[in-house]
């Protein structure tokens, strides 16, 4: 049998195990050119958070029994295409299930021997893409200047801090426990670094830890962090808005403090980017993340939920903060 995730409601706020239902299908059969693929690694995302709500967006909503959209590691099963055989290794788009069909172009083979699969779904996939493009073409980083990264020891942010280090700049993380501000100062080698959910004046704290001011700011989160971080920018400072994971469960907008204004006295930029905007510069940026992985430069950790009937609790908890780096769920070996 197929197991799968389906949407079963619409969340209101923070979603909870019930807007989930785990269902079981057959396993379905490949067409003239498909591929069988069986899920190993599913990836846990915030975009799925926006997926569950009936909202018009970039992309479609997924409908209630429905299943979760998400990106796998899956091995092939069944191949009637001739470029791939039983037992390859593929970044797909599977879904919150065990086993699904795909077309070859949705299909990237992955080789075991150059990184270990599950990279695909983090620092060598789309993960690594996002801070990459992100963080360079956004926001062009020079040596010497301060970077602040929001959402810091997640998967997106801890990549785009050690790349603002590789490129020499002076990196100061946020994050939202002790033990994640430990591993972006001692593991990362980030200059400074506070969590916010111990920080009563986050302006004052970035004061403090960026004496020069901000001259960029790769934005993860949102809210308040931001508003903060806005108080601090340089003259000329990049700010990239790659997420706003503080608002995703919110109900209505919140309205925060008006503070455009403070981007006219210090001349600053502000955009914000799709990481699927550069897919035809992706064969780029994977180039230049595997080079600095295999020179140890670039690293990554992963928090791995064991089997489908888990990656709920798995999305809920990465809402919440409880992943350190890429946060995915083990389907099968
Ligand atoms: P992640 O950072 O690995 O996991 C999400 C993290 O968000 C949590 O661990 C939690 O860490 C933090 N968080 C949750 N609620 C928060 C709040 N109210 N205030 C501050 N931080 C909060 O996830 P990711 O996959 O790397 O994604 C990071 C961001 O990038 C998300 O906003 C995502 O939507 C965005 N993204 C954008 C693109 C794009 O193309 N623009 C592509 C991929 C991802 P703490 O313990 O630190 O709170």
């Amino acid at each position: 049998m197929n197991r799968q995730i389906t949407l079963a409601a619409r969340p209101s706020g923070l979603p909870t195990e019930s807007d989930f239902r785990l269902v079981e299908s057959d396993i379905p059969s490949p067409g003239p050119g498909e591929v069988l693929v069986r899920t190993l690694y599913l990836s846990i995302d915030p975009y799925m958070r926006g997926r569950m709500n009936d909202a018009k967006s970039y992309a479609a909503p997924v409908q209630i029994g429905q299943v979760m959209v998400g990106g796998t590691v899956s091995r092939v099963e069944k191949s009637n295409d001739p470029g791939f055989q039983p037992g390859d290794l593929v970044a797909a788009n599977s879904g919150w299930q065990d086993y699904a069909l795909a077309k070859p172009r949705e299909l990237r083979k992955l080789d075991p021997m150059q990184a270990p699969i599950t990279t695909a779904l983090g620092v060598l996939g789309h993960i690594g893409l996002t801070a990459y493009f992100g963080l360079i073409d956004v926001c062009d980083p020079k040596p010497g200047e301060t970077v602040v990264v929001s959402g810091a020891a997640g998967a997106v942010g801890s990549a785009a801090g050690q790349i603002a280090k590789i490129l020499g700049c002076r990196v100061v993380g946020i994050a939202g426990s002790d033990a994640k501000i430990r591993y972006l100062l001692n593991e990362l080698k980030f200059d400074a670094a506070f969590n916010y959910k111990t920080t009563a004046d986050y302006r004052a704290a970035l004061a403090e830890h960026c004496p020069k001011g901000v001259d960029v700011y790769f934005d993860n989160v949102g809210g308040p962090v931001t508003d903060a971080v806005l108080f601090n920018l340089n003259v000329h400072a990049r700010v990239s808005i790659c997420g706003q994971i503080s608002q995703y469960n919110a109900a209505k907008p919140e309205t925060g403090p008006r503070l455009l204004g403070l981007l006219i006295l210090c001349r600053a930029k502000v955009q914000g980017f799709l990481v699927s905007d550069y897919a035809p510069r992706f064969g780029e940026g994977l180039r230049q993340l595997s080079a600095w992985f295999r020179e140890g430069r670039l690293s990554y950790r992963e928090t791995i939920a064991e089997g489908l009937e888990n990656a709920p609790r798995a999305f809920i908890g990465m809402l919440e903060g409880a992943n350190l780096g890429k946060q995915l769920v083990k389907i099968a070996m």
